[in-house]
C-alpha cells in the first residue's frame, strides 16, 4: 500500500509543502501520495505528517478545539514520523517562552525535552537566509530560510542536534521527530523534504 504523508493544514505554510513533497516523492519515485489533513480521522489515516511554519499559538490552540491534537500525540509517541518547521517546531517542544514576551501559555505537543525561544533572531524584517548543514543526515550547505524562527537554547542527552546557526540550534532529532527553526519549503533544494519521505518509508517496513 502507498505511504500516505500529510500536512497539517488549520493554518501556515500549507501548499508550499504539498509542492516539495509532492516533487520529492516524484524525485526518489516512490509509491506515496501527500494528503492536506485537518481533522483527527484525516491524520489517523497517515503515516508520517508534517507540521508547517504559521504562527505556533493559532495552530496549537485550533489542534486543541477540533481534536486534531490529541490524535497526533497518540501517533507520534507510536511511532509515526513528523517532521515540525518553524512553527511546527515551536509545538514539538516541552518548553517555549518568547524572545520579547516571555513565558508563553501556549499548548504545545511536548515530544521533545527542549527549552526553545521563539522569534529568536527577532521580528518579520531581520528574517535573514543563512547556509546549513546538516552532516549527520547527509545533508550539507543547504539553503536556510529563517523567517521570525524559533531557537532551541538546550535540549535532553537523547537529542540530536543536526544543525547549529550562530550558535544557537537550528535543528533537531529523536527518533522519528525533526525539528527545524528554517523553511525547506521555502527553497527549490529538496533534500530536507526528501530525508523525511524516506524516513516515513522506512517506518512503514
Ligand atoms: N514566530 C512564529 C511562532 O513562534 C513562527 C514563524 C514561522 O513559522 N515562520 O509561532
Amino acid at each position: 500500500m502507498s505511504t500516505k504523508i500529510g500536512i497539517l493544514a488549520i493554518q501556515g505554510d500549507v501548499a508550499e509543502n504539498v509542492s516539495s513533497l509532492v516533487a520529492s516523492i516524484a524525485d526518489l519515485n516512490q509509491d506515496a501520495t501527500v494528503h492536506v489533513v485537518k481533522t483527527p480521522e484525516e491524520i489517523s489515516a497517515m503515516d508520517g505528517l508534517v507540521i508547517p511554519g504559521g504562527e505556533s499559538t493559532t495552530i496549537g490552540q485550533l489542534s486543541l478545539v477540533n481534536g486534531s491534537q490529541k490524535v497526533i500525540k497518540q501517533k507520534v509517541e507510536s511511532g509515526m514520523p513528523v517532521l515540525g518547521i518553524c512553527a511546527g517546531m515551536v509545538l514539538l517542544a516541552s518548553n517555549a517562552t518568547d524572545r520579547v514576551v516571555g513565558k508563553m501559555d501556549q499548548p504545545l505537543f511536548d515530544f521533545l525535552d527542549i527549552e526553545l525561544e521563539r522569534n529568536s533572531f527577532g521580528r518579520q524584517r531581520e528574517s535573514f537566509e543563512a547556509k546549513i548543514s546538516m552532516d549527520s543526515i547527509g545533508i550539507s550547505n543547504y539553503h536556510g530560510v529563517f523567517i521570525r524562527a524559533p531557537a532551541i537554547s538546550s535540549t535532553s542527552d537523547d537529542i540530536e542536534v543536526l544543525a547549529r546557526f550562530n550558535e544557537k540550534i537550528v535543528a533537531i532529532k529523536k527518533g522519528n521527530i525533526i525539528g527545524t527553526s528554517f523553511h525547506p519549503e521555502l527553497t527549490d533544494d529538496l533534500a530536507v523534504h526528501k530525508y523525511f519521505v524516506n524516513l516515513v518509508k522506512e517506518s512503514k517496513n
